[in-house]
């Protein structure tokens, strides 16, 4: 029974990342295997997990979920092989530290050594990302500007958007995915879902050609046209 836990949509669920776990469910699904799918809500126990997945959010309420995720099992989970994508709030909470509004700099979980300030304006629009050969496609709604420390990669290199720092976007380290694409991303781009599915079972995939595999090829001509 493969398990993936959405932690917390209703403080990290502004922009519809809960779908990450339908999308990545269903894909397992699709294939023939057992899923159980867990939205963990801010007064639950965060259940063991074989994926945990994190969304974006207001300032206060990311925040918060950082709060009760410092107070539960979910770092040494972490630590003893869960797998994590965290977009967004969820990419700054798992750093050192993040700042929100009134520049207060808050303790973040420090399970990636990445830093995040705010910047003099949001990041708002179209993100085009190099991911390896892949092309990852979203959008971003975002004030904070965030700093990798050292070994700690980038997820990719932006073609369009702001992303980290104008630069890259996200990070890449052990088992954790990190982007600053809302979309949901694992809906907009089905090969990351299956990236981060294959390494979960740690096993290839069968092909699964969706719809969402055409709206994927749209969307990334419509961006690299400009
Ligand atoms: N509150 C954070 C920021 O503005 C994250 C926003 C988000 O998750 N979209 O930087």
């Amino acid at each position: 029974m493969l398990k993936i836990a959405v932690l917390y949509p209703d403080l990290l669920g502004t922009y519809g990342d809960a779908g990450n776990g339908l999308v990545v469910a269903q894909r397992a699904e699709r294939r023939g295997i057992d899923v159980s799918l867990t939205m963990v809500e801010m007064t639950d126990q965060i259940p063991e997990a074989d994926l945990y997945l994190l969304g974006g959010g207001e300032d206060g309420p990311q925040r918060l979920a950082c709060e009760l995720l410092a107070g539960q099992e979910f770092a040494p989970r972490v630590a003893d092989g869960a797998y994590v994508v965290a977009v967004c709030a969820g990419l700054q909470l798992l750093g050192q530290s993040f700042s929100i509004e009134g520049d207060a700099v808050v303790p973040g979980l420090g399970i990636v050594d990445v830093t995040t300030r705010r910047g003099s304006s949001r990041s708002v629009g179209d993100l085009l990302v190099s991911v390896g050969d892949h092309l990852l496609v979203g959008f971003e709604n975002h004030g904070g500007v965030t700093m990798l420390g050292e070994g700690v990669e980038p997820l990719g290199a932006l073609r369009l958007g702001r992303g980290n720092d104008g630069s890259v976007d996200g990070y890449c380290v052990d088992r954790i995915w990190a982007t600053y694409a809302h979309g949901p991303v694992m809906a907009l781009n089905p090969w990351f879902a299956d990236t981060v599915l294959a390494a979960v079972l740690a096993r290839p995939l069968e092909p699964l050609v969706t719809m969402a595999d055409r709206l994927y090829a749209e969307r990334c001509q419509t961006l690299l046209r400009g």
